[in-house]
């Protein structure tokens, strides 16, 4: 009996062995796949058969390296929760002012790669030492696959934006998956050799039925908190975009932009710049 109740205390001793290298580990971070194993139940709107889902928060420790490797790690979430209870415990001694911190956002920019503005952006979120999650559309993956390189070696996330942004709300399930989904991650990873898993529907839309399938067939789905209408020729000035930032802005927001027009790559300096001084940290979706 003893020998029994010892087995699985064992290994999880191991199992936290192994999470203290992890912490301590660099590279091969970013692109995990198995965030869906967290997946929320999904927040349901009255939006018909729009279904909008907050992504939960998940902390992630930012890494410096320039690298990145496809990879997997699991057991992310159970390292990052010790890790948060851990700085809950002991709170680091105030040794300097500390800037007024409002928590985690994340910048990300549907519908690239394209040949004009997703460099444009790329400069500037070099500039600004900015990461940020692209939701690519297969279909621009195969046309821009030089941009779509630079995307991942800049250290941004890729996810998946369908292959050719239809909307999944007309599809049944299998064609969502197989052919919007898995031929645009494929693409992704004949590029980069990362196979994203985290999928935002074009439009947001999606059906109950679908988000299931959809999560039972391995992706973790991600919408967003705060739309900048920059797609919106009709209310997309830079100071309409700002204002409404400076309305909505939140706690672990998703902000929803994109990269095939000129407002946000005007906009978006001074959108980073007051997030900052509203005291935001920038993050990919996956570290919020
Ligand atoms: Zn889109």
């Amino acid at each position: 009996m003893l020998k029994k109740r010892k087995g699985p205390l064992v290994l999880f001793y191991i199992f936290l062995l192994l999470l203290s290298f992890r912490v301590t580990a660099q590279g091969s971070q970013y692109y995990i796949n198995e965030l869906f194993d967290a997946n929320p139940p999904p927040q349901v709107l009255k939006e018909g058969p729009v279904v909008r889902i907050i992504q939960p928060g998940v902390e992630k420790p930012m890494a410096n390296e320039e690298q990145f490797e496809p990879g997997s790690d699991l057991g992310l979430e159970l390292e990052l929760e010790l890790e948060l209870e851990l700085e809950a415990e002991q709170p680091e001694p105030s040794q300097q002012p500390q800037p007024k911190s409002l928590g985690k956002v994340a910048l990300t920019f549907d519908d690239g790669p394209d040949g004009r503005y997703t460099g444009r952006i790329l400069d500037i979120l070099k500039t600004e030492d900015v990461p940020a999650t692209f939701f690519v559309v297969g279909e621009a993956v195969e046309r821009y696959p030089e941009t779509l390189k630079r995307i991942f070696n800049e250290g941004h996330l890729i996810a998946n934006h369908s292959r050719t942004h239809a909307d999944f709300a007309l599809l049944d399930n299998e064609d969502i998956l197989t052919t919007e989904l898995i031929p645009t991650s494929r693409a992704v990873e004949k590029i980069t050799g990362y196979f994203p898993l985290i999928m935002r529907p074009p439009y947001g839309s999606l059906r109950q039925d679908s988000v299931q399938f959809v999560r039972e067939s391995g992706w973790k789905i991600v919408r967003w908190s705060l739309d900048t209408f920059d797609w919106d020729s009709t209310q997309n000035s830079p100071e309409q975009i700002l204002n409404r930032i400076q309305t909505l802005h939140h706690r672990g927001a998703i902000i929803l932009m994109h990269c095939n027009g000129p407002a946000t790559t005007r906009v978006l300096p001074d959108l980073i710049k007051m997030l900052r001084d509203l005291g935001y940290e920038f993050v990919r979706v996956n570290e919020l």
